[in-house]
Formats: structure tokens, C-alpha cells, sequence
């Protein structure tokens, strides 16, 4: 199953448990708009070429729509919809008062230039215009999207609207972004291997953590958790990566990744691919990059005995029902990433009341955010005597039902 059969095949599961009505539960499953788009921009030679760019809004039933925007080749509608309703799941259950969206351009960004790049972003900017704002939808970055990105995205916005902070999130802090934005995602994976370490009798103390990717997320992830005392034993990024049972040493790693934009060089340990990376030998694995990495292929492979979901729809379905015979716990995704988007929230709330808070500020608030969530999803699944996952999507739907029924169809 790809991500977009897998999140629905969830969505079906906790609809039926809760016996949402039919009609209901397609509505819940169903993208409330989906726009498509042609952005041609003038390239640096000249010529004009056309990328194809998404814009798919979930639901709105908790409040405007939220998510992100991811810059890549294979974007294609039905992974911004599978993306899109993880977003719905995903704030019901940190309770946010936002829904869902995602949005994607169809784009290799090493073969743009910054001005290239910046073309193809405003001009995304204006046409989907018409349906962000802070109170309608609220973009932030993805995957190969940054802070950059939401400066031009809010610059052209204002051009039209009027000075507008809160129409983006993941702005640089110059530019009315959050302090603690940056790592938040990151530092929300840690909690949430915190918390499931306490649960299940890990301890995290010298626990061997593998994590693949090392961008946004991964490398946050690596220094909390590093932080909490766990030993981080493999990482990686697109140019592959390494494994040290002795610890990675994670100062070099961030280093040559400023300089280079790449771990490729790190000393240490022996080199390992990205698909091995998932297969090594540690307590804690977290998959950290793109959806769909752990299949029915490898799901037998996994040595790890807690996956940590940092990337959105790492596992298949398939590979979600091998870890659950296997006795290997997840906390899933909608879950374990969810601190972006609730600081993307603290962010959101300070561009209103045009009030900045202090760090220690914003991390406590992730902190009691996160654990209030992992409790609850935590006590769903105890309820129901099943996984994170299936009780993470009985809470979010469960949510998401209830207001959508209360503000009537
Ligand atoms: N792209 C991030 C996610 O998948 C953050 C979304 C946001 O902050 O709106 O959760």
C-alpha cells in the first residue's frame, strides 16, 4: 500500500471502531478542496519552464487549514493527500485548533538557483493566494523547503494583503518567526522516545538510537536525544550514511554538514546505506526522512525494539502489521512528529497578539504539549487494548467527527 491506502486504511479502521456514520467517515477520508497548478517561471538561460505545484486542504473542522509545503521530485496528488490528512490527524491529536494540509512542487532544488528558487516560490505564492491567509490556510516548511522559502512566501502575500506574519509559519525569527521553531520537530521525536522508552521499560540511558536522515528533523532529533543521555550509533542523509556502535560523533556531523550540506566525509565506524541504516543492529530506530521506507521487505529486518516515526508515513501498512506480530511498538507519526507544527502554532498565536516569547517559553510549552499528547494517545490505546497508532488515529478522528458534527454540514 502506498501512503495515501495506508492512512486511509487507518481512517476506516478508527471510523468503523467508533462507528462513524458512512457518509461521515468518506467525508473524513475525501480532501476538502484539492488545487493543482501550472507555475512557469523564466529560468536563468531564458527559457520558460512550467512546474506543476499542489495545494491539498484536508479539513478545516478544528480550524484553518495547516501543513506544510515540500519541494521534490516525486511529489506527486496522491502523496500531498495521504500528507495532507496526516496533518488533519496529526493537530487533532496535540489539539491545535487547526486542520489539515499539505502542498508540494513537483521540483528538483539542486538544479535551481536561489533566484530560481525564489521565482518559482512567489509565483506559487500568487497562485495559491486565494486560498491561504491566517485564518483560512497557513503554510510552513517540508521537505526541502526552510525559512527562506516562507519569507518570499510571506513578502508576496503581504504585497497583496498587507503586512501578514501569521499567513506562513517557519519564518526566520528576524522575520516574526518563532524562537525554538527550528528544532521543534526534533526536539518533539525526543519527548515523544522519552516518553514511549518509559512506557515500555527502554531505558534511555545509553539506549543505541539509529536515525536516517539528518536534515530538518534527524539532526534536532540526534542532539535532544544524544542530550537525554541515549547513545546515537548511525545516522545518514541522502549521500548515504555511517555507523559506529561507539557512538556517533555528532559535533563533526553538524559541522561538515554546515560546510558542505552533507554528512559525506564523517570519520568513525563503518559506512552504511540508507536502506541498512534501518536494518542495524540498535534499541531505537527512527526513520527520519521520507514516507514508505519500512515495507514488508524489511519489516522483518528491523532490529530496533521501538520505532520512533519522525518522517511522515515512513511504514507501509504492511510493515505496521509486521512490527505489531513482531512485538515491536511505534509510536507513529501523527504522534511522534507533531512538534513542528505546535510550535508552528506558538509561532502562529505570537504573530497575532504581535508578541514574541523566550525560548525556555516555548520548549516547556512544546514539552507539556507532547507528553499530554502521549498520554492521551497512550490511554486510547490502553482502552482499546491496541497499538499507538490505531489509538493516535481513534483520537484524532474522534476529534475531528465531534467538530465537524457540531458545526453541522
Ligand atoms: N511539515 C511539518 C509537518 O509535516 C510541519 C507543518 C506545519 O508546521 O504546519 O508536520
Amino acid at each position: 500500500m502506498n501512503a495515501l491506502e495506508t492512512v486511509n486504511r487507518y481512517v476506516l479502521e478508527a471510523a468503523k471502531t467508533l462507528k462513524l456514520d458512512e457518509a461521515l467517515t468518506r467525508f473524513l477520508m475525501t480532501p476538502d478542496r484539492q488545487l493543482r497548478v501550472e507555475i512557469p517561471i523564466i529560468r536563468d538561460n531564458g527559457k520558460l519552464e512550467v512546474f506543476i505545484g499542489y495545494r491539498i486542504q484536508h479539513n478545516d473542522a478544528r480550524g484553518p487549514f495547516k501543513g506544510g509545503l515540500r519541494y521534490h521530485p516525486d511529489v506527486t496528488d496522491s502523496e500531498v493527500c495521504a500528507l495532507a490528512s496526516l496533518m488533519t490527524w496529526k493537530t487533532a491529536i496535540v489539539d491545535i485548533p487547526f486542520g489539515g494540509a499539505k502542498g508540494g512542487i513537483q521540483v528538483d532544488t539542486k538544479q535551481l538557483s536561489l533566484l530560481e528558487l525564489e521565482r518559482l516560490t512567489r509565483r506559487f505564492t500568487d497562485v495559491i493566494n486565494p486560498i491561504i491567509g491566517p485564518n483560512i490556510d497557513i503554510p510552513a516548511p517540508d521537505v526541502a523547503t526552510n525559512e527562506q522559502t516562507m519569507a518570499w512566501i510571506m513578502d508576496q502575500y503581504s504585497r497583496s494583503h498587507g503586512y501578514t506574519p501569521a499567513v506562513v509559519t517557519g519564518k526566520p525569527v528576524s522575520l516574526g518567526g518563532s524562537e525554538g521553531r527550528g528544532a521543534a520537530t526534533g526536539l518533539g521525536v525526543a519527548f515523544c522516545t522519552r516518553e514511549a522508552c518509559r512506557t515500555f521499560g527502554i531505558e534511555l540511558k545509553g539506549a543505541r538510537v539509529a536515525i536516517q536522515g539528518f536534515g530538518k528533523v534527524g539532526s534536532h532529533t540526534a542532539i535532544s536525544l544524544r542530550d537525554m543521555g541515549a547513545k546515537i550509533v548511525a545516522i545518514s542523509d541522502v549521500s548515504g550514511g555511517r555507523v559506529n556502535q561507539q557512538g556517533i560523533d555528532l559535533k563533526e556531523a553538524l559541522e561538515l554538514q554546515a560546510a558542505n550540506g552533507s554528512i559525506q566525509g564523517l570519520h568513525g565506524g563503518d559506512s552504511v546505506s540508507n536502506a541498512d541504516l534501518l536494518t542495524t543492529d540498535c534499541d531505537v530506530l527512527i526513520p527520519a526522512a521520507l514516507e514508505d521506507v519500512l515495507t514488508e521487505k524489511n519489516a522483518h529486518a528491523v532490529k530496533a525494539k521501538l520505532i520512533v516515526e519522525g518522517a511522515n508515513a515512513p511504514s507501509t501498512f504492511e510493515a505496521d502489521e509486521i512490527f505489531e506480530k513482531r512485538g515491536i511498538h511505534v509510536v507513529p507519526d501523527v504522534l511522534a512528529n507533531a512538534g513542528g507544527v505546535t510550535v508552528s502554532y506558538f509561532e502562529w498565536v505570537q504573530n497575532l497578539q504581535q508578541f514574541r516569547w523566550e525560548l525556555s517559553e516555548v520548549n516547556e510549552r512544546l514539552e507539556r504539549r507532547m507528553v499530554q499528547a502521549f498520554e492521551a494517545v497512550k490511554a486510547k490505546a490502553a482502552l482499546h487494548q491496541t497499538t499507538l497508532r490505531r489509538g493516535a488515529f481513534l483520537l484524532g478522528l474522534e476529534r475531528v467527527a465531534d467538530a465537524t458534527k457540531l458545526r453541522g454540514f
